[in-house]
């Protein structure tokens, strides 16, 4: 008899963006004139960059053509798009990272979640908290977990790291030492990052316990400050202790068109073996690569019209992030994030829940945002508002929201 896999029955239901669907429904048929506007999505709007489309266009032409025609992509990625992203992302900020250490993908949620089945299932696990539940949940498929505590909301094996305004959202080093440290900076569902000192100080923290750091760099191309680093790579020792993952969805809207990478240094060890001869295995047997046309759109990004163009869709997003942190800053709320990342994270005022808070918005402003409860307990009485939205609604919810 076939049976299935019970670490799956341990997942606590993903209710958060089917909850806020059911209560936008019910709403808009209650209130079939509100013009709701949704400051909750954390996908793009923008269309892709004339660069990204044009490379796609003369990708496809190549596909029609025998002599160019291309079949199964290299396991790790073209070197074309390989050595463009080690030269742009890494060696122009002085990080000593090589083609060859680069792992294209079809994003990096697949990579972030996979990424795991390379350890030990006795490996611990830590993560912020809140947190993208992404890294989470593929612990939990695995059987890395424990058990689910509904009273905690918590896995009962899962180091999880509070992130909360008294600790600037960034995550004190545990004191109980984990095998594998999922963080992610600029951090979603926050919006804060770490100075590069702050992320020395995990990388010393990894190095001294032999421990991973897998580090998720998603949000890298929203970052506006100059002391905070772009990659893990930028801190002395990382390459003996980091993984990172990257994604061309936020830098490039490729969202629908899937494009990402994982780095693994040649030397990165874990438990005295090697882990880029793993990475790669598990690449060459479970993926056949990401299409050749995608990766010529990714290259076009690398070029410095394709980054101009990119630039400036970051550059609107982040106009968007401005106006709703100055407006909310004005009608008096606490609000986080939205300098080096495009979320807002807001204390709910009166000292309500994240739902609360919620309902009030949908109904009283007739505007959707994420609240922070959904992301893990330390997230309770915040709030998530996203900059993706266009600006115009963006400028008309946040009016909404100030006249409350
Ligand atoms: N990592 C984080 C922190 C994210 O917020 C997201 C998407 O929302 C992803 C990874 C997934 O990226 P991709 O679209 O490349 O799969």
């Amino acid at each position: 008899m076939a049976t299935i896999n019970k670490n799956y029955l341990k997942l606590p239901g993903s209710y958060l963006f089917s909850t806020i669907g059911k209560k936008v429904k019910e709403y808009s048929e209650g209130h079939p004139d509100a013009k709701i506007i949704r400051l909750g999505i954390g996908d793009v709007t923008l269309p892709l960059a004339p660069c990204v489309i044009e490379a796609l266009h003369g990708a496809v032409d190549e596909m029609g053509r025998e002599e160019t025609f291309k079949g199964y992509a290299p396991d790790l990625g073209y070197e074309f798009l390989r050595s463009a992203i080690a030269e742009r992302d890494f060696k122009k900020r002085g990080c000593d990272i090589s083609a060859d250490e680069i792992f294209v993908s079809d994003g990096a949620k697949g990579d972030c979640s996979n990424i795991q089945e390379i350890f030990g299932l006795d490996n611990t696990i830590a993560v912020c908290d809140p947190v993208y539940p992404v890294y989470v949940d593929s612990n939990v498929m695995a059987g890395r977990t424990g058990e689910y505590d509904p009273k905690t909301e918590r896995f009962k094996g899962v180091i999880y790291m509070p992130c909360t305004a008294e600790n600037n959202f960034l995550p004190e080093l545990p004191a109980e030492v984990p095998d594998l440290i999922y963080l992610c900076f600029p951090n979603n569902p926050t919006g804060a990052v770490m100075k590069k000192d702050e992320l020395q100080k995990w990388v010393d923290y990894a190095n001294k316990h032999d421990s991973i750091i897998l580090y998720d760099a998603a949000y890298e191309s929203y970052i506006s400050e100059d002391d905070v680093p772009h990659s893990i790579y930028e801190c002395e020792g990382a390459k003996d202790c980091a993984i990172e993952m990257r994604s061309f969805s936020k830098t490039a809207g490729f969202t629908g068109v899937r494009l990402g990478y994982t780095v693994i240094p040649k030397d990165l060890e874990a438990g005295g073996e090697k882990l880029w001869p793993l990475w790669a295995r598990r690449h060459g047997t479970k993926y056949n690569g990401a299409p050749y046309i995608v990766q010529r759109a990714g290259a076009a990004v690398y070029t410095d019209e394709g980054r101009k163009q990119v630039e400036e869709q970051i550059a609107y997003y982040m106009g968007n992030a401005r106006i709703i942190l100055d407006g909310l800053k004005a009608a008096g709320y606490d609000v986080f994030g939205g300098v080096n990342a495009p979320y807002i994270w807001l204390k709910a005022p009166y000292n309500l829940t994240s739902w609360e808070f919620f309902d009030h918005l949908l109904e009283k402003a007739n505007v959707v945002g994420t609240p922070g409860s959904g992301f893990g307990p330390s997230g309770e009485h915040y709030f998530r508002l996203t900059a993706f939205g266009n600006r115009e609604n963006t400028i008309e919810a946040i009016e909404r929201i100030k006249k409350l």
